[in-house]
């Protein structure tokens, strides 16, 4: 049982790995993440633009068939595809067993559905973050921006399990303390340098305009 519910858990994750893919790949540095006019529309080969056919559109498996090419133009299908649906499949498939390893829950009773819900609300929580940590890295490398979007859904999620911790685990060994002080201090310490880094041009290190040096 608990094996197949694994497997059917590595399976949609690898789905939702190649919804990432679509918002990795179309994602402009200047418009928002979730812009749904850029993300709808059918998959397409970026080489001949051939509308891809649903065979070919099975999350990690159909690249494993195409020997990693495009079906009529054999041009070389990007490493990310396959990679990004295989650790989101992974992300789905292993934050689980981690997080039940770590608190010392059985697989078994987790895969069977007879825990507690928040229990899965929790795992929920911590899959949905390595999504986010997935496109943040993908987004990163390509453009060298992480989309505000991705930075705040992390954080909403982080509150939420800290929430979720703190409401059904009396002493959690993952429970910090944080105190509303040392929350305004990390703030006050945020200035634009903070998000600069030496390798990326400064004008798409942030959304909002950086502004221009004044003359010496
Ligand atoms: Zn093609």
């Amino acid at each position: 049982m608990a094996a197949f519910s694994g497997f059917l858990l590595f399976i949609f994750g690898t789905a939702i790995g190649s919804f990432l893919n679509v918002l990795i790949l179309r994602y402009k540095p200047e418009r928002p993440l979730f812009d749904w006019r850029a993300l709808s529309g059918r998959s397409h080969c970026p080489a001949c633009g051939r509308t891809l056919s649903p065979a070919e559109l099975i999350p990690f498996f159909s690249f494993l068939f195409l020997r990693g090419k495009c079906g009529s133009c054999r041009a070389r299908i990007s490493l990310q595809y396959p990679l990004v649906e295989l650790l989101t499949g992974l992300a789905f498939l292993g934050v689980p067993l981690f997080l039940n390893n770590f608190y010392g829950v059985s697989q078994e009773l987790f895969f069977s559905f007879a825990l507690a819900p928040w229990h899965y609300f929790l795992a929920g929580l911590w899959v949905f973050a390595f999504v986010c940590f997935i496109a943040i890295t993908a987004i990163d490398l390509k453009h060298c921006i992480i989309p505000d979007e991705l930075v705040v859904m992390v954080g909403v999620a982080g509150a939420l399990a800290a929430w979720t911790l703190s409401a059904n685990v009396a002493a959690s060994p993952a429970m910090i303390t944080i105190r509303a002080s040392d929350v305004a201090t990390a703030i006050a310490r945020i200035t634009p340098s903070t998000f600069t880094s030496p390798s990326c041009p400064p004008r798409i290190t942030s959304r909002r305009a950086v502004p221009a040096a004044a003359p010496a």
